[in-house]
């Protein structure tokens, strides 16, 4: 195992998050398996919330499905997104958790996803983490930054194209 999948392993733990993954999983009934970069899979999840089909607290990714299911070749861009989650855990701990929902609130308030605007999520990697990439803000957004934010954008009539 690489030397930064230790190190994350090793804050995860020692910040208190990786614990607080494995009562998630003990609480609901999950089985612990192994899964890559030392991150720990904990499946058969059960709880209606969240509504995705895993989620992680730090080095846990918990989910609905096998792991068998998450570690499958197709899934790879899914497992890396979650194991993404896990490295936004080793660096903010248990702060993880508000700043996560502060950026939910924001995302959803202005493009009415969860993800879209998230900046874990983008972070992560919104196409990995079946978040839609191309969401447009919702109209109060757009009339609030819209023709300043469009005109910035724009080039000064006359000027020379960018190719
Ligand atoms: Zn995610």
């Amino acid at each position: 195992m690489a030397a930064r999948h230790v190190t994350r392993g090793v804050l995860t733990a020692l910040n208190g998050t990786t614990g607080a993954g494995l009562l998630v999983a003990l609480a609901t009934r999950a089985k612990i398996r192994r899964g890559r970069h030392g991150v720990l899979i904990a499946e058969g999840y059960r709880l209606p919330m969240p509504p995705a089909s895993c989620f992680t607290v730090g080095s846990v990714i918990l989910t609905r499905r096998s792991a068998d299911w998450l570690l499958a070749d197709e899934r790879r861009e899914l497992f890396e997104h979650e194991h993404h989650h896990a490295k936004q855990y080793a660096v903010l701990g248990p702060l993880f958790w508000p700043a996560y929902w502060v950026a939910c609130g924001y995302s959803y308030a202005t493009t009415g996803s969860w993800g879209a605007r998230n900046f874990f999520e983008r972070n992560a990697g919104l196409k990995a983490g079946g978040y839609p990439t191309d969401l447009p803000l919702r109209p109060w957004v757009r009339r609030l930054t819209g023709p300043s934010a469009t005109r910035s954008r724009r080039r000064p009539p006359g000027s020379p194209s960018p190719d």
